[in-house]
């Protein structure tokens, strides 16, 4: 009898090193590939910029795969039912998928291997989107990592799995239904200009990296306005390119040039943050809802919805907080730094839930992650486990002339203060009055005074900090 198997694809949208994908090609047959738009309970919701990205990622993937032999179904509804109805219809032998990690997740696939192997098929998932298995990195005790600095040294020291190739070519089992009816917000038709998507884009975004960016890396990613990162990370969200290829690509590199293994250090160890947030994911509740340290839950967070859409929108009038949420609202993604100034004025100036920003930027983000987004909230907040200290409340003003000295960051998402000079342009409401004349800028009517007193906030999100 001839074998027909089925591949889930969730976050691994490429061909390579896509194991699941080699499971079902390596037992001759036929092969479907199948990606389920979930609706399933536990399974969170993805945002509205990487449903936009999904759609093109999953445009590009079937072509690929097409071009192997091999058909890509795209369904909607609840996981299990369409599994199975696709099981029965096309007399599918076999089901293979590379695992997910929120608890959620890891629930549903659990209760659909466990009902598929009752009915007589053959299921395996296999270890294909982190460095390592969340379960399989542990400290001396045996616990899980809640420190980032000893997981990173045991990482180094671990073998990473070398990636695998590309699956034979297969002949295609005919899906019985395909492309559901799928569209994203029709805001995010903007993001089309500035990302290439897919596992060509990928690669060809990790070569640029390592010839053209990384010795510009370890300083360079620390200021908005260079473009010294990989912006691999919307690539990683869909799994396009994985982290191991990743991993294995900088190494090899690392090898061959000895002289640049320092930046590759540097670059594989932020590549180390994402496997040290699925850890937390693995092992804790829930990371995207529930503070991991306990405590936070009693935080008395401001209910404060003008503040709330202020940020939102770009209009706090801290210039660098607002090009940040600007760059992401129009391109999908925002530099690390500004990130991490945009959410420590949300959670510590403003005093609003990291959930709210947590929740904003799921939805406005192409790399919106369901380990990184939530981890590095809790760690910006304070709540995570090796958080950033309750102190250390960012001044938006101070980090601007440091990291965007000129200006020209701000100067390009905020267009109303282009013309204000480099001493005032992170300060605009404090520029003297000819000079915000001379810029053409009247505050309050070209751009907001700053929505809170940073000195006055800092000392409230200190007292709220100290009182738990
Ligand atoms: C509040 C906040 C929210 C964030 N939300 C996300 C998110 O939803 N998805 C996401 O992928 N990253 C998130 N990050 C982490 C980081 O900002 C991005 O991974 C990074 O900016 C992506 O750009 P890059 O690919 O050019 O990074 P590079 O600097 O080139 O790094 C390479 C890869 O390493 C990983 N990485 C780097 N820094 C981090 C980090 N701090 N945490 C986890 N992984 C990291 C990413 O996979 C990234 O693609 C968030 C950071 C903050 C402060």
């Amino acid at each position: 009898m001839t074998a027909r198997s089925i591949v889930w694809l969730r976050n691994d949208l490429r061909i390579t090193d896509n194991p699941a994908l080699s499971a079902a090609a390596g037992r001759g047959g036929q092969v479907l590939a199948l990606y389920i738009h979930e609706q399933s309970h536990g399974v969170r919701p993805i945002g509205g910029a990487t449903r936009w990205w999904l759609h093109h990622s999953l445009v590009a993937l079937g072509t690929e795969l097409g071009a192997r032999g091999i058909t890509l179904a795209v369904h909607e509804g609840n996981s299990q039912s369409v599994i199975e109805g696709l099981a029965d219809q096309s007399g599918a032998d076999a089901v293979f998928w590379n695992r997910r990690y929120a608890p959620g997740e890891r629930t549903v696939d659990e209760e659909i291997k466990a009902s598929l192997r009752e009915r007589g098929l053959l299921v395996e998932s296999f270890g294909a989107n982190v460095l390592v298995e969340p379960w399989t990195i542990a400290t001396g005790q045996g616990r899980p990592y809640s420190v980032y600095a000893p997981f990173w040294k045991a990482l180094k020291a671990r073998e990473v799995e070398r990636p695998r190739g590309r699956p034979e070519a297969r002949r295609a089992i005919e899906p019985t239904e395909v492309d559901a009816d799928y569209t994203a917000p029709r805001w995010a038709a903007k993001l089309g200009s500035h990302w290439q998507i897919g596992e060509a884009a990928a690669h060809q975004a990790l070569a640029r990296f390592l010839d053209e960016k990384l010795e510009d890396y370890p300083p360079g990613r620390d200021i908005p306005a260079s473009d010294a990162t990989s912006r691999l990370s919307p690539h990683l969200r869909f799994g396009e390119i994985s982290a191991r290829q990743i991993w294995h690509a900088a190494m090899a590199m690392a090898h061959a040039e000895p002289e640049r293994a320092g930046f590759i250090d540097k670059f594989l160890s932020e590549l180390a943050w994402r496997d040290f947030n699925y850890h937390q994911l693995y092992h804790r509740h829930d990371i995207s809802s529930t503070s991991m340290q306990g405590k936070y839950e009693a935080m008395q967070w401001r209910q404060a919805a003008d503040d709330l859409a202020a940020w939102q929108r770009g209009q706090t009038g801290l210039p660098i907080v607002d090009a940040g949420m600007r760059e992401m609202w129009e391109t999908g993604f925002m530099q690390n730094r500004v990130r991490m100034l945009t959410a420590s004025l949300l959670t510590k100036n403003l005093l609003i839930d990291w959930r709210d920003g947590e929740q904003w930027f799921w939805d406005c983000l192409v790399d919106a992650d369901v380990a990184n987004n939530a981890g590095n909230w809790q760690w910006i907040a304070g709540s995570g486990l090796d958080a950033s200290p309750y102190f250390r409340i960012f001044n938006p003003v101070t980090q601007g002339e440091k990291f965007d000295p000129d200006g020209s960051y701000v100067r390009r998402w905020v267009p109303e203060l282009a013309r204000m000079p480099d001493k005032w342009i992170h300060r605009p409401a404090e520029a003297p009055p000819d000079v915000l004349s001379a810029a053409g800028v009247m505050i309050g009517r070209d751009y907001p005074a700053p929505v809170v007193d940073l000195r006055a906030s800092r000392a409230r999100a200190l007292d709220a900090a100290a009182a738990l």
